[in-house]
């Protein structure tokens, strides 16, 4: 069975028609990078995995949970309640292009906080977790910086430690790199491919191509609201079949 399942799902912002009957499966374990020109939709994918948005049609499964719904013993769909959804969207790390620290915390507080909120771990046990998150991602020494006092990409790898701290079986990140400045990229794109090689699904929304090619399994491009092209990266990257593809890779390449 797939870990992500999307099942033709379109979604219109108002009379805008964003993704027109999307598809697609991810493995468990599978490395997922969705490449695309600006507009296309790659974003609002991502977060109608998670519910961030509410989709018009189709459905989203993620380790075979219907994301939003419920099924009462009848097998009619219900809409979640805010707390039924904040329980099923723990299964789901996010990290965003905009690192989106809580400012008045430090690199570790950020990391205990869900536990302690969310799955009410004790402080003791959320902050011995959360110094293993942090020395994962290569910031043990910068456990009790504010993020004003982290460069962008520590702040980064701090926003993967945080998302991790839930023990997600899926990650999502959305272009975490692009608004880095060019020499922090490659600090956050090693703990990413650590993170692959851990096991943890991923679908990473980028314009790292070089990141695609050798980190992931899968690659799907994507455009004007359709999957245009997926499959191995040394397929779409050195075979594209549609034009589209093949315009896209020739300006990023
Ligand atoms: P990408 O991430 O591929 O650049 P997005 O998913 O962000 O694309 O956007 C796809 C389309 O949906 C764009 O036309 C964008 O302007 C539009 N869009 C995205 N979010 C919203 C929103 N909250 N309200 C209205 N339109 C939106
Ligand atoms: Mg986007």
């Amino acid at each position: 069975m797939a870990m992500v399942e999307i099942e033709n799902v379109h979604k219109f912002f108002g009379d805008l028609h964003v993704l027109k009957g999307t598809s697609l499966s991810v493995e468990p374990g599978e490395v997922c990078a969705i490449l695309g020109p600006s507009g296309s939709g790659k974003s609002t994918l991502l977060r109608c995995v998670n519910v961030l948005e509410e989709i018009q049609a189709g459905s989203i499964t993620v380790d075979g949970q219907l994301m939003g719904f419920r099924k009462d013993e009848s097998g009619k769909l219900h809409e979640l309640t805010t707390k039924q959804l904040a329980a099923q969207r723990t299964n789901i790390g996010m990290v965003f292009q905009r690192f989106n620290l809580f400012p008045h915390m430090t690199a570790l507080e950020n990391v205990m906080e869900a536990p302690v909120q969310v799955k009410e771990l004790s402080k003791e046990d959320a902050s011995s977790k959360a110094k293993e998150l942090l020395e994962r991602v290569g910031l043990s020494d910068r456990s009790d910086h504010y993020p004003a006092q982290l460069s962008g990409g520590q702040q980064q790898r701090v926003a993967i430690a945080r998302a991790l701290a839930m023990e997600p079986d899926v990650m999502l990140f959305d272009e975490p790199t692009s608004a880095l400045d060019p020499e922090l990229v490659g600090e956050v794109l090693s703990v990413m491919k650590d993170l692959a090689e851990s096991g943890i699904t991923m679908m990473v929304v980028t314009h790292e191509m070089g990141f695609a090619r050798e980190v992931a399994d899968h690659v799907v491009f994507m455009d004007d609201g359709f999957i245009v092209e997926q499959g191995k990266p040394a397929d779409v990257f050195d075979h594209p079949t549609s034009e589209r593809t093949k315009d896209f890779l020739a300006k990023v390449l």
